[in-house]
């Protein structure tokens, strides 16, 4: 066998590894009983460790060194190595007690938080917050960084942005996205309520599963069931899972979070198989991850197109329920804009505003700006400044997500607006790929729309950079533009904004 055939069957050992973490995971967050939680806390501990020995080993520094030519070359055997070594770098650069210390420390943080949001009841996890910030400075200190600690952290999830290059595109977003904000906000609102009209859950799902069907995604090699925080897993090429949840008294939630894990799995299920089981066979970034759930659940889901096709079979599946509905009121619901504290519950204009606030606080903290006892205040602050409206306790403030506290603090939140940024330049170019890519959703065909995206993405799994991968997709770097053409037209001018 040669060397890179021997590295390929050792990645795909440690693949194997992670699969079966992940299929421990996806069993935990929907059809385990609590009383499974201490065992599978320690089968979880126990197949991460071993993927990460194997990472770490003399045995994977040896068939590297082995596979050095290949390296250098601009293929996908180079890219194989080049992702191999790093995540070989990583595992033999963090210390075992460094990361023991993290995982404690989340563990504890994260009970103390589902005590202290309810309570109201910052001064309890300020410590916990203080001695995660100082592991997340330690864990950038192992990484390695040249500019700014965060770049250690942001290169975990959205490998190659810096807080530099972050900073100069949230800046430029936020200049010109509260102005619209504020006009949006200061027009009539549009009317949402009839999202509010009980579905019995059942009718839900089935319409939901209809539309994922539809859309392309592939029951045989998936499926899909109930969790609290829906997600999607890839256990392999072959099964790619998705969850949701559901409200009767709110359509929305039910319909969206499918359709948004339903972009994820279609990324997934569009990689090449060629890659399965090695660290090419998954997405490029979190921001590109995010660009595929947005660009079916904000692009395709919440536009007239889509909804003179779908509201008939919406009528169909729940009679009486939206008879006197029209497109344009559905639309409207849809697209409904306000001033919202919380992230998780904030259209698609508003959204990426609390991003760039979590953001920004990060790069705060870890510059000193900002001490962990004035994050309430510096929260409240820039909530009014930027979307105006003030939380009237931390409950709607400071301690409503719960990243700071399951995991280190910081290089997760900027990939939620990278993603909405690169969802509107792919449907720009999606729209000059196919003209009539607008007929095209409105007769439900969605054919052309996947394969354009297997085609300049998902297939290429992460073979190239993100950057480089965005460059060949869309043409150009990522860009606010693209998101700010399709905010003003399609919402802006909903609100009568010019
Ligand atoms: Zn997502």
């Amino acid at each position: 066998m040669s060397a890179i055939d021997l590295l390929r069957d050792e990645l795909r050992t440690i693949g194997d590894l992670d699969s079966i973490s992940a299929a421990l995971d996806w069993d935990q967050a929907t059809y385990m009983p609590d009383g499974g939680a201490a065992a599978r806390g320690r089968q979880l501990a126990l197949v991460s460790e071993m993927a990460h020995a194997k990472r770490a080993s003399s045995t994977m520094r040896d068939l590297l060194s082995a596979c050095r030519d290949l390296e250098s070359r601009d293929d996908v055997d180079g890219a194989l190595v080049r992702r191999a070594r790093q995540r070989h770098e990583r595992a033999t650069k963090v210390p075992a007690a460094l990361v023991r210390a993290i995982k404690e420390h989340s563990a504890e943080a994260y009970v103390a938080w589902t005590h202290a949001r309810p309570a109201n009841d910052f001064a309890s996890v300020r410590p916990l917050l203080e001695r995660g910030l100082d592991l997340s400075r330690r864990l950038a200190d192992a990484l390695g960084y040249v500019d700014h600690p965060l770049d250690a952290l942001i290169d975990e999830n959205d490998r190659g942005s810096t807080v530099a290059s972050t900073v100069a595109l949230f800046d430029a977003l936020r200049a010109e996205l509260v102005p619209l904000v504020k006009a949006i906000t200061a027009a009539k609102p549009l009317d949402a309520s009839i999202l509010a009209r009980p579905v019995p859950a059942h009718v839900q799902l089935e319409f939901a599963r209809s539309v994922a069907e539809q859309l392309g995604y592939d029951f045989h090699r998936g499926r899909m069931d109930l969790t609290h925080h829906p997600f999607m897993t890839r256990l392999s090429g072959g099964d790619v899972r998705i969850t949701t949840r559901v409200r009767e008294d709110d359509f929305g939630e039910a319909f969206f979070s499918t359709v948004h894990e339903v972009g994820h799995a279609l990324y997934e299920q569009g990689i090449d198989l060629a890659f399965d089981g090695t660290p090419l066979g998954e997405g490029a970034s979190s921001g590109v991850h995010e660009s595929q759930s947005r660009f079916w659940e904000n692009f395709v889901a919440r536009s007239p197109a889509f909804w003179s096709r779908f509201l008939p079979e919406l009528k169909r599946a729940a009679p009486g329920t939206f008879d006197d509905v029209d497109v344009e009121r559905m639309v409207h619901a849809v697209r409904h804009v306000g001033r919202s504290l919380i992230r998780t519950d904030a259209d698609e204009v508003t959204y990426n505003l609390h991003v760039m606030l979590r953001f920004g606080l990060e790069k705060d903290l870890f510059d000193g700006a900002v001490k962990v006892a004035e994050l309430p205040d510096a929260w409240n602050a820039r909530m009014t400044t930027d979307l105006g409206v003030t939380p009237s306790d931390d409950r709607e403030g400071v301690l409503q997500d719960v990243h700071w506290f399951c995991t280190t603090i910081g290089g997760s939140f900027q990939g939620y607006t990278f993603g909405n940024m690169l969802a509107a330049q792919l449907w720009e170019s999606a729209a000059t790929a196919m003209p009539d890519l607008e007929t095209a959703i409105a007769a439900g065909e969605f054919d052309r729309l996947r394969a354009f995206l297997i085609d300049r993405l998902h297939r290429h799994g992460a073979v190239y950079d993100p950057a480089q991968l965005i460059e060949r997709a869309t043409g150009k770097p990522l860009g606010i533009e693209p998101l700010m053409r399709h905010l003003r037209a399609n919402y802006g001018a909903l609100h009568g904004v010019a």
